[in-house]
């Protein structure tokens, strides 16, 4: 296992929004208070303050790379001292009457989300803070400022679900793309919540070269490609989940572990498989690794 230091992807969010589940669910936000940095607000502060506040948090779970809270009217009422610095909002917020909002937190590349006792020493770049009905806090921390906070009601990612999508809607995302595979399985209109990295990998395993149209694959090299995907995505969820369930915790460092990869970030190595030297590639703009003899 190696320590990741690049952007969370999917089983790493999938991961945060299990810990976040066990954690808070069934908390009420009391207060928000959200910081006076604009960039990680993607719904302005008033509607985020609107939307969250005396909410029961319903759930928590993920969607493609983005963590949802699920709330439910039928929180306290919040009380009457509100540390917020709310600036006006761009257009007039929308009364929160629906019983299924959502808040939406996409960590981009460094967010962090951290549970912690109110008396915790509030971080450097804390942009939002939640204040929670059994007295702790939910903590939004993120110093690139590329992560983003948002609220919606009855949200949707714009692509298919990797882990739920059926073999035979798998198959016809990819039939008509002239496009490179890789960026195929990078493309979020398509597919939900699959990154470079698991991209690389479930290539490998299913045999296909990166840069190959995907409309030239035959019906077969994408019956391969379906569970490849799936099977890494879980390989890493499974390790994810034992590895890095204190990621939440004031105190928790990241600690981000993941499978071994076999190409990733193995130029020059040799293949696992053949030994041959992994090549790298650049699609896309993105770092592209392949076994030229195992894919084809
Ligand atoms: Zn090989």
């Amino acid at each position: 296992m190696v320590r990741l230091a690049v952007m969370p992807e999917l089983p790493e969010v999938e991961t945060i929004a299990r810990g976040l589940a066990r954690r808070v669910n069934g908390e009420v936000i009391e207060t928000v208070w959200l910081g006076s940095k604009p960039e990680p607000l993607k719904s302005s502060a008033s509607e985020i303050v609107a939307t969250l506040e005396s909410k029961r948090i319903a759930g928590v779970r993920r969607v493609g790379k983005h963590i949802v809270f699920d709330l439910e009217n039928g929180g306290q009422a919040s009380s009457p001292v509100r540390k917020r610095s709310v600036r006006p909002s761009r257009a007039r917020a929308k009364t929160p009457t629906s019983t299924k909002a959502q808040w939406i937190v996409h960590l981009g590349m460094t967010g962090r989300m951290l549970v912690c006792q109110a008396d915790a020493e509030v971080e450097k770049h804390t942009h939002a803070i939640a204040k929670l009905s059994s007295g702790r806090e939910l903590r939004f921390v993120d110093p690139r400022r590329f992560g983003r906070l948002s609220v919606a009601h009855g949200f949707q990612a714009a692509g298919s679900e990797p882990l739920e999508v059926e073999l035979d809607r798998f198959v016809s995302l990819f039939r008509d793309r002239k496009t490179p595979i890789k960026s195929a399985l990078l493309n979020q209109k398509l597919l939900s919540g699959v990154g470079n990295i698991y991209a690389d990998e479930s290539l490998f395993r299913a045999g296909i070269r990166p840069r190959r149209r995907a409309a030239s694959l035959k019906r077969e090299a994408l019956r391969r490609l379906y569970p490849a995907v799936r099977e890494v995505l879980k390989e890493a969820i499974a390790l994810g989940g034992s590895s890095i369930s204190d990621y939440v915790d004031s105190d928790g460092e990241e600690g981000f572990f993941q499978l071994q990869h076999r190409v990733y970030g193995r130029e020059g190595e040799p293949c696992l498989v053949c030994k041959t030297p992994i090549r790298r590639v650049v699609i896309a703009g993105r770092s592209s690794h392949y076994c030229p003899k195992c894919q084809k």
